[in-house]
């Protein structure tokens, strides 16, 4: 007998015990999610980082219903379809050049495994003992036990550690401090035994919105190279114009030896992800020797109709103003930046590209800080969807918000702020 009397639903990153009953939503267009209850309430955070050019976009709704009609899943090994043959060809125009070949997997967590072990298998099949990992502090590459292990660790893999395989910390590159990140990289790579630097370019998300250097991104890239190591770029986050660009590594010029996309990849209509891979990894798993095969799939590699939702939003970068959108979304976003920099609860104001940042001041940080779920409450209330990471507050909403949605967000960040600091005072 279950001793639960409501849902049997588990949620994600939700402790049951204390949350709020979740909303139910039965309808979304452009900025708003509208629930079963009537309220309308404006996605501040784009459904988790997904959702690009706004919910239920016309184009891509169209693209997966005449997809549906056609082809709804074939197995990928031994078969082939023009949506993911098209999307393929798409991805490497559209990407740093120099990525030749597309993995599709389903999520962003399964896109950074198979950067991972793409890495491992190029060198095991070169015959070359280098296996280590290297990754940034308060980094965070998905929630798979191999991504897991890469991300930084804290209160959400706790329990799993002894599962964890061991990776080299480099300090995160602070500003005015890089030479120590810089000096770490190379010290470790003279070891001779690293396979990859695993990257989030130019914002570590998850890890708290911590923006670095499009310069530090360069350098960084170039040390890992230098020592025969590849670099994997995490762009599940940064992809698809959330960073100004639309992958953040062209800011640094940088073509990554490996390069993961998904969030953003069908305008955060339906899950898809890709890893892109330049011709020398292909080149090392390509033998007729059958050990040397990539052993990796998901039941529902490519899905042809997540493919055509993936073409379509593609379609929509190519036909529609997205850039200048992201442009004017910039500047909204720094000018509501600007206003906040005289309140004193606020710090750390930041910004990269869409995406803005603040630290709210308060003497328990970190993620489990009681002010986060509070703001997250009081901004509900007022028809807001934020979620907090602990303390830091972040606005990442789709591109086509209106300069008056986006004061009703920073009201709500704002007087939600206040009402909720009140709430956790002891
Ligand atoms: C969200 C995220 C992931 C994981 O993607 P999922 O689709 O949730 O599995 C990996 N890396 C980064 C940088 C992310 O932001």
């Amino acid at each position: 007998m279950s001793r639960v009397s409501g849902s049997p639903v588990w949620h994600p990153f939700t402790q049951h015990a204390i949350a709020p009953a979740p909303i139910s939503v039965s309808r979304a267009e452009g900025v708003r999610l509208w629930s079963t209850d009537g309220r309308a309430i404006i996605d501040a955070i784009s459904s988790w980082w997904v959702v690009t050019h706004g919910h239920c976009h016309p184009h891509i709704m169209a693209a997966i219903r005449d997809q549906a009609d056609k082809l709804d899943q074939v197995i990928f090994a031994g078969f082939t379809h023009e949506p993911a043959e098209r999307l393929a060809r798409a991805l490497i125009e559209l990407t740093p050049s120099g990525l030749t070949r597309v993995f599709f997997s389903d999520s962003g967590s399964t896109a950074v495994e198979v950067a991972l072990k793409m890495a491992l298998g190029h060198f095991h099949n070169l015959g070359q003992k280098r296996t280590r990992i290297l990754a940034l502090e308060h980094a965070y590459h998905g929630d798979t036990v191999g991504t897991m292990a890469a991300g930084a660790r804290g209160v959400f893999n706790a329990a799993y550690h002894p599962l964890l395989y061991d990776v080299t910390r480099i300090p995160f590159p602070v500003a005015g401090l890089e030479q120590a990140t810089f000096d770490a990289i190379d010290d470790i790579c003279r070891k001779g035994d690293v396979a990859a630097l695993i990257i989030e370019p130019l914002i570590l998300g998850a890890g708290g919105m911590l923006i670095y250097s499009a310069t530090a991104l360069a350098e960084m890239a170039r040390i890992a190279r230098h020592h025969g190591a590849l670099v994997i770029a995490d762009e599940v986050m940064t992809g698809w114009g959330r960073t100004g660009t639309l992958f953040a590594c062209e800011q640094a010029g940088l073509t990554p030896d490996l390069l993961c996309t998904a969030k953003g990849l069908t305008g955060g209509a339906i899950s898809l992800a890709a890893t892109l891979a330049s011709e020398e990894i292909f080149a090392s798993h390509y033998s007729t020797d059958r050990t040397r095969t990539f052993f990796h799939s998901s039941s529902y590699t490519a899905n042809p109709i997540a493919c055509a939702a993936a073409l379509a939003n593609i379609e929509i970068w190519r036909d529609e103003p997205v850039m200048e959108r992201i442009a004017a979304l910039c500047e909204l976003q720094q000018r509501h930046l600007a206003t906040l920099g005289n309140n004193e609860r606020f710090a750390k104001l930041r910004r990269i590209g869409t995406i803005a940042a603040l630290d709210i001041e308060v003497s328990d940080g970190g993620y489990l800080a009681g002010i986060g779920p509070a703001l997250q409450r009081e901004a509900l209330a007022r028809d807001v969807l934020l979620r907090p990471l602990g303390n830091t507050v972040y606005v990442m909403p789709p591109y086509c918000i209106s300069s008056d949605d986006l004061d009703q967000v920073y009201r709500a960040l704002v007087d939600g702020e206040a009402a909720a600091r009140d709430e956790v005072r002891p």
